[in-house]
Formats: structure tokens, C-alpha cells, sequence
């Protein structure tokens, strides 16, 4: 079976890539030469999942998935949230996002956070959506080379290491995004999605 992942974060890909059983061939963005930046306007994470199925799933002839995901902060009233891509403005990056966020956190005592995933899914004309979350804490410094995003300052809870610290198959086994790809790869194996 062939699958597209619209996204056109590298990253993510690799991850997903790892843990794909090897009867589904993993097509990206790139692969089915889809250059547009799809626009991630919603106010949800789940509403923003679906935007971007909903975004790519008629050009092409094939089920498409994509994922949507937010760090939540309960201590910032769940910020950096549906806006974690561009917490610090629209032109800043990870490092800028994370200053920002620490910054914020300097005087809270509740450091802990979680990473919320929405995979959103159309297949035979349906829409299907999955979920994921790791808990863990915000650190107060970076650690860490590996990963994109926050993954320097996010420790997953039970672990003495941040996700940037982390192999990719190992941060794939417990993250956010692992759990929500599991749950679809469940799904798919128990449906004849070829028909
Ligand atoms: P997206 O909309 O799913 O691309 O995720 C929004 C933002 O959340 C990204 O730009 C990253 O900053 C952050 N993010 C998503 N997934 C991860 C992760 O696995 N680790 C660290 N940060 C992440």
C-alpha cells in the first residue's frame, strides 16, 4: 500500500519513516511533488490535522495522512499550544521559541508539559483521526543535539534525558507522534485498505 505524509518537515518524516511496517510505502510531499506550504490557520490541533488532509487529499489518487502537534504548558495556560510552531512571531525559529517559553516558565514552580499529536487520516473517502501524548517537564536549559523543535528543553517523564538526547527510535517509541502513528497503523491493519 502506498501513503502520503503531507508534511514537509524532514524530521518528522524520518521519525514516522523508522517505525513504518515495511507493507506500506511512505510517500512525502516531496515524492508526489507537492511544493506548497499548506496553511495551518485552525485553532485546534485537531482542526489543523484535518485542514491538511483536507488540503492534499483530492489532488492525488491515494490515501493521505498528516499530523498536527502542540506543546502544552498547564503553568502558561496551555501555551505555546495550537501556536508552538510560531510562539515567539512569525519569522522566529526553535531556538527563538524556546527562549521564549523558558523565559516565561523562570518563575513557575509547575515546569511539567505535554506534547499532544492528532494524526488525521483519509482513506475510501473517510476521515479518521488519532491521538498521542507524552508528559514530561520543561528543563532549564538546553540538552541536547538530536530532534527539531523543543526537544532540547522537553525531558519525558521517567527518563534523565531530553529528546534531543535521545535516538530517533527510541524519542519514536514513547513521543506523542509515535503513540498517534501506532493507533494508525493498528487501524490500518485491521482494515482492508486496499479495496
Ligand atoms: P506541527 O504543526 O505539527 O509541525 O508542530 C508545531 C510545532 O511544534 C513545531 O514547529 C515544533 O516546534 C513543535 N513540535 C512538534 N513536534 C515536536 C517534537 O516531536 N519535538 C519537539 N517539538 C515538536
Amino acid at each position: 500500500m502506498e501513503l502520503i505524509f503531507a508534511t514537509h518537515n524532514n524530521n518528522k518524516l524520518k521519525e514516522i519513516q523508522a517505525m513504518m511496517p515495511d507493507s506500506i510505502k511512505l510517500l512525502s510531499l516531496e515524492d508526489v511533488k507537492m511544493h506548497d506550504e499548506i496553511p495551518e490557520t485552525a485553532d485546534t490541533i485537531k482542526e489543523n490535522a484535518i485542514l491538511k488532509t483536507d488540503y492534499v487529499r483530492d489532488l492525488f489518487d491515494l490515501p493521505v495522512f498528516a499530523d498536527d502537534t502542540g506543546l502544552i504548558v498547564p503553568a502558561l495556560n496551555g501555551e505555546p499550544g495550537v501556536k508552538s510552531a510560531r510562539y515567539a512571531g512569525l519569522n522566529c525559529d526553535s531556538d527563538d521559541n524556546m527562549n521564549l517559553l523558558m523565559e516565561r516558565l523562570s518563575d513557575e514552580k509547575d515546569r511539567s508539559a505535554y506534547f499532544l499529536t492528532v494524526i488525521s487520516l483519509y482513506l475510501n473517502g473517510e476521515q479518521h483521526t488519532f491521538e498521542g501524548r507524552c508528559d514530561g517537564e520543561i528543563l532549564r536549559e538546553r540538552s541536547g543535539a538530536k530532534g527539531f523543535g523543543y526537544d532540547p528543553i522537553f525531558q519525558p517523564a521517567g527518563f534523565e534525558q531530553s529528546f534531543a538526547q535521545m535516538e530517533l527510535g527510541e524519542k519514536a517509541s514513547i513521543s506523542h507522534r509515535g503513540k498517534a502513528f501506532k493507533k494508525m497503523i493498528a487501524f490500518l491493519s485491521a482494515t482492508n485498505f486496499s479495496k
